[in-house]
């Protein structure tokens, strides 16, 4: 079998108004997948798809896959380019048996506000009505009309922390190979409701969580309902400006049957009814740096997560406000960052290390968001390339790339910048600056759901804060053009019973 694969994720904030270029993708390049032989061996949506390809014995052509990191929507050249590139290395694969995309499920730009739809759609204009086509999304997708009418299998993380990036798109592969070898005619069929937020933004850490709650059901369901091929649950992205934005269930069924229908609305029925349930509560920034201040009576660190400056949910990652209060605060052996800041970066790397000099920190993308730039002097502790291996669960075996990093000094305050915007999200991250988080007392970064995974089992306590970025979890103060209504919360809304 000839499967073609290709990867275009990006989550983006519809309300960011800072475009997200080409050149914030990674791995956009024709050839960069084969460049890479480790890739296999990594947990990632790659690594899944080479082993399916592996086990199942396919000519497999993977151009590329391009990542980047949440921000706004992607300019048209960035959307345009990135549609051409994949569809003319479709073209160039030749007749192929079946097509495996790794997308994302929420990617807006300033033309299309479906691109997922967008781009099912230039691979149906080279592959026609007939052939399989499998796509592989995060659960932080909103799925829509048109990409149920053009894909015939879809797979979602079923975690968040996201780790299981492998399985997702390995099990996408494994369901596309049936296809293709004619066992099965599968079909898409989605549940909705008018509701934009829903199952705690998909958060399986708990095992009693909607998101757990709901998949053991769509689990039961696919063991003793004939033809069900499987059931994924997306919990949408209430950022993304896209008419069917929100929580969705689809069922992979073998061909046409009211059936599958009846499941995904039966299912997603489930969570509306916990639509309101929230399980992160943020703590009053003064009540948080007093409890900052307080003795550990435990190991590990304090987790201050500056939640809604979360890169991972399309912020900026460069407020201050937090970085402020900890400065002035001075507790001992306390580490604030990743903070996104190349411009101070460069002028650290120029002083050199051992140097104390005086900087503008962070806060340069829109002050209005998190707080403006920081004037102070500090010493120059650590200069690194940025380059980190993920040991931890979260993509485990990848390599993520701050670009030109620094780390330096003020008081009992270490801070760290980087040049690319990154969540928070591996142990490694600290280490490259020869911090070892297991043995910091306040540990402040930008995280959201992804550190959770190597963090929170080392972490004495996390508290949450909102510093007024992006991600507010108020959406209601965004200016929603595009999605369906009415729909809960922005409306009220009554179910007929
Ligand atoms: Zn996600």
């Amino acid at each position: 079998m000839i499967v073609f694969a290709c990867g275009i994720m990006h989550e983006s904030h519809s309300f960011n108004n800072r475009l997200t270029p080409l050149e914030n993708f990674r791995n956009a390049t024709p050839g960069c997948i084969a460049a890479d032989p480790e890739l296999i061996n990594t947990r990632s949506v790659e690594g899944g798809i080479l082993s399916a390809a592996r086990d199942f014995s396919w000519d497999l052509r993977f151009p590329f896959s391009a990542h980047a990191t949440p921000s706004g929507p992607l300019s048209a050249d960035a959307m345009d380019t990135l549609v051409a590139r994949m569809t003319e290395q479709l073209r160039e694969a030749g007749p192929v048996d079946g097509v495996l995309l790794s997308l994302h499920g929420a990617m807006f730009a300033v033309n299309e506000p479906d691109c997922e739809g967008a781009i099912l759609s230039a691979v149906r204009s080279v592959v026609g009505p007939n052939l399989p086509v499998a796509i592989a999304l995060d659960p932080h997708a909103n799925f829509t009309d048109r990409m149920a009418d053009l894909a015939d299998i879809a797979t979602s993380f079923r975690t968040t922390p996201h780790v299981d990036q492998w399985e997702t798109t390995y099990r996408a592969g494994c369901l596309l190979n049936d296809a293709m070898a004619g066992r099965t005619r599968p079909q898409l069929y989605v549940g909705r409701l008018p509701m934009l937020a829903g199952l705690d933004m998909g958060r399986t850490l708990d095992p009693d969580s909607p998101m757990n709650r709901l998949k053991r059901l769509a689990r039961e369901i696919e063991q003793t309902e004939a033809g069900v091929l499987n059931i994924d649950i997306n919990a949408g992205f209430y950022y993304g400006d896209v008419a069917e934005a929100g929580p969705s269930v689809v069922v992979t069924g073998h061909g046409e049957d009211s059936r599958f229908q009846d499941i995904a609305d039966r299912l997603i029925a489930e969570a509306w009814k916990t639509r309101d349930y929230v399980s992160i509560a943020f703590t009053p920034l003064e009540q948080a740096i007093a409890r900052a201040r307080q003795p550990a009576t435990k190991t590990g660190p304090l987790i201050l997560v500056d939640y809604t400056d979360g890169p991972a949910g399309g912020a900026h990652g460069d407020g201050t406000t937090l970085l402020k209060l900890l400065l002035d605060a001075d507790i001992d052996n306390s580490v604030v960052g990743p903070i996104f800041d190349p411009i101070s970066v460069e002028q650290a790397v120029a002083a050199g290390v051992g140097q104390t000099i005086a900087l503008d920190i962070g806060g340069r993308t829109d002050p209005a968001y998190g707080g403006g730039p920081v004037s102070l002097e500090c010493r120059v502790e650590c200069i690194s390339d940025g380059n980190y291996l993920r040991k931890g669960p979260y993509a485990q075996g990848t390599v993520g790339a701050f670009g030109p990093s620094v780390s330096l000094r003020r008081g009992n305050v270490t801070i760290i910048l980087v040049s690319k915007r990154l969540q928070p999200e591996d142990r490694e991250q600290y280490r490259i600056f020869g911090i070892d988080p297991e043995g910091v007392n306040v540990l402040a970064c930008k995280g959201i759901n992804h550190f959770r995974a190597d963090f929170e089992p080392i972490a004495r306590e996390l508290v949450f804060v909102d510093t007024g970025g992006l991600v507010t979890v108020d959406f209601k103060v965004f200016p929603f053009r595009n999605v369906r209504r009415p729909i809960w919360p922005l409306d009220a809304v009554e179910l007929p019973t």
